[in-house]
């Protein structure tokens, strides 16, 4: 790969001004798009990180009819914050955010940085978020790479290597400096993306509609559905757990999943990984948690859900139980069915919700 571009080379000057000229008249309206406030864009940016537009557009709406400015955000209690975030996926970010803008109000007097240094000090805030931010927010200078732009650059310039291997990442990102335009550094970021997600597709990318087949030595050379180059990926594990509902005076106990891990700060049943014991031995795991004794009943659930490295099967039994006493007190609530509404819980419980919230209202156990 040629990674010695100059600037000011015919070929980038034409990439760069086709771009444009193609993004100024085939971009998406997004809300994001409408917006000048950097919290707006900044939130657009933290919502869109491996999730899709079409999913993001009405959590984004929904959260700014909450949190319509940074300082009401600032101001915010968590759970709420989570709960607008729940089923939104990769909840660090959520409380990366709401601690990132906690720092701007009270640091920087409720205005985002415009200093690349500081803007990156904030929780959550990468090389990517801050390039995507500031260049679209304040038009900075940054070149924003993401997984769109990776691809498309491979496909361009022809980079046959793994692009995740550091020396391959390093040459696409000088790449990407190279090719953005100084005087629209936000649209030009915006246009490298946009291009990547409806036009130049991972695995089928549509170059029959691409303004750019002239420049791109993939399409040229034919190779642009092997472009970019992917490690193999290894296949993703399968945990299984058993969870209890364990109702109490029309209250049902509840776990708050450690902050620092995974669906952190979220609410889920008392559950406990399965590893192939049988019903007898789950009682008892179940019972050395609780220190108390659990009878479970007949499973009425099997919840599924894929993440992207992990895949989850969670099976859901009624139980007996007469006063569970778990151990550490502040991560377990009893909630009656308004706080089970409240309350941020996984996806993968979603579907279980409202069979616990009717129970709790009929006395079931
Ligand atoms: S010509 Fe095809 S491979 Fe090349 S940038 Fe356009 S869509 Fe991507």
């Amino acid at each position: 790969m040629d990674c010695n571009i100059d600037p000011k080379s015919v070929v980038i000057n034409v990439i760069r001004q086709k771009l444009l000229d193609w993004y100024d008249q085939n971009q998406r309206d997004l809300p994001w798009r409408r917006e000048r406030d950097p919290y707006r864009i900044w939130l657009s940016e933290v919502m869109l990180q491996q999730t899709r537009v079409s999913t993001v557009i009405p959590y984004y709406e929904r959260f700014l009819k909450v949190f319509p400015t940074l300082s009401s955000l600032a101001e915010a209690d968590e759970q709420k914050v989570l709960k607008l975030w729940e089923g939104l996926g990769y909840y660090a970010r959520a409380r990366n955010l709401f601690e990132a803008v906690k720092e701007v109000q009270k640091t920087y007097g409720g205005e985002v940085p415009s200093d690349p240094a500081d803007f990156k000090k904030l929780r959550g805030v990468g090389e990517y978020s801050s390039a995507a931010v500031l260049s679209i927010a304040y038009q900075k200078p940054l070149a924003a790479v993401d997984g769109n732009v990776v691809r498309v650059i491979c496909r361009l310039f022809m980079i046959e290597d793994d692009p995740t291997k550091s020396i391959t990442y390093k040459q696409i990102n000088t790449t990407a400096r190279k090719l953005l335009d100084l005087r629209r550094p936000g649209d030009f970021n915006q246009a490298m993306m946009e291009l990547g997600a409806i036009v130049c597709l991972p695995r089928s990318p549509q170059c029959f509609k691409c303004i750019l087949t002239k420049e791109c030595l993939a399409y040229q050379k034919g190779k642009a559905e092997e472009l970019p180059i992917s490690k193999k990926t290894r296949p993703i594990p399968t945990i299984e757990y058993a969870a209890a509902i364990i109702i109490k005076e029309r209250h049902c106990l509840l776990h708050q999943r450690d902050r620092s891990g995974m669906l952190g700060g979220l609410w889920e049943l008392p559950a406990i990984e399965k590893r192939n014991r049988k019903k007898i031995e789950l009682e008892q795991c179940f019972s050395s948690l609780l220190r108390n004794p659990v009878k479970l009943k007949k499973r009425t659930s099997l919840l599924n859900h894929t993440f992207s490295h992990q895949r989850w099967k969670v099976y859901v039994y009624p139980t007996e139980s007469s006063n569970p006493v778990p151990d550490n007190k502040n991560n377990w609530c009893w909630a009656n069915a308004e706080d089970i509404s409240a309350l941020p819980f996984p996806k993968i419980y979603h579907p279980i919700l409202p069979d616990i919230i009717s129970r709790l209202q009929t006395h079931l156990n």
